[in-house]
């Protein structure tokens, strides 16, 4: 990710439509949405909108692609940071890149700024800094809260971040005038799955007998991520056949494939 786009922001063409499988996400997210395309018609009503929203749930469930739409839906800018990226910034150039950020962010408005694994600047103070102290990632937390703070309710930034892990995040982050919307994003269901197994294989010739509505119900489990997985695997395998179709052979050797991935990697994570 360049370091252009951490400062520009960047115009985003991902839409609801390419996101399946979120249902009570996509709700909350439309009020966001109306929001950032109208924003007098919440002022005019003395209506708040939180400053910060909270994405949170299991990797590759969709949380970076919901915030990417959110800002394709609005058609405002987007700011990328991850969480790691974040320290690092801090620690390189100090605050004043963070601040140059949120100037930015601000002159755009409205705008987007998502900061995706925020548990890596904004996990609980108690559990930092205990050993010797990691004294620069308790010094961007506060750079990130002062900043948050900075902001006045509907300046037309919406500050969104994603998070496998909500329950180790620094209380003071999700105070009220924070992160203080939290929204669940969860595996998905069944219908969920082939709604997003329809998306990653709307492009693809699929063979007449490829059953998706087969495909969505034996992956119970499987994240988003790893179902765009298992289309693009899928496909792969029919160029190496040679064949411009893909099969529901082809499917079922790349979950085969993926799930042999998956349980190679288990004992190491545990
Ligand atoms: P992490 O917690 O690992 O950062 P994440 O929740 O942010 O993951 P994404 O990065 O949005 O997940 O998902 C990775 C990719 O997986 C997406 O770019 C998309 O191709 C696919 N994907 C994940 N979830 C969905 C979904 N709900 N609908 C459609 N595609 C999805």
């Amino acid at each position: 990710k360049s370091k252009a786009h951490e400062i520009e922001g960047e115009m985003i063409g991902v839409k609801f439509d390419d996101v399946g499988g979120v249902g009570e996400a996509e709700v909350e997210l439309r009020e966001v949405i109306e929001y950032l395309k109208t924003p007098d018609k919440f002022t005019r009503i003395g209506a708040k909108l939180p400053k910060g929203i909270l994405l949170a749930g299991p990797p590759g469930t969709g949380k970076t692609l919901l915030a990417k739409a959110t800002a394709g839906e609005a058609g405002v800018p987007f700011f990328f940071l991850t969480g790691s990226s974040f320290v690092e910034m801090f620690v390189g150039v100090g605050a004043s890149r963070v601040r140059d950020l949120f100037q930015q962010a601000q002159k755009k408005a409205p705008c987007i700024i998502f900061i995706d694994e925020i548990d890596a600047i904004g996990q609980a103070r108690s559990n930092i800094g205990r050993i010797g102290g990691n004294s620069e990632q308790e010094n961007t937390l506060n750079q990130l809260l002062a900043e948050m703070d900075g902001f006045k309710a509907n300046s037309g930034v919406v500050i969104m971040a994603a998070t496998n892990r909500p329950e180790i995040l620094d209380p003071a982050l999700v105070r009220p005038g924070r992160f203080d919307r939290q929204i669940q994003v969860t595996l998905p269901t069944e219908p969920g799955r082939l709604q997003i197994l329809k998306i990653h294989t709307r492009s693809m010739p699929l063979s007449d007998q490829v059953s998706l509505e087969r495909l969505a119900k034996v992956t119970a489990g499987f994240s988003g991520a790893e179902l765009a997985n298992i289309a693009n695997e899928a496909s792969l395998l029919a160029v190496r056949r040679n064949s411009g179709t893909i099969t529901m052979t082809d499917f079922d050797l790349a979950i085969e494939r993926i799930v042999a991935g998956l349980q190679r990697k288990t004992p190491l994570s545990e």
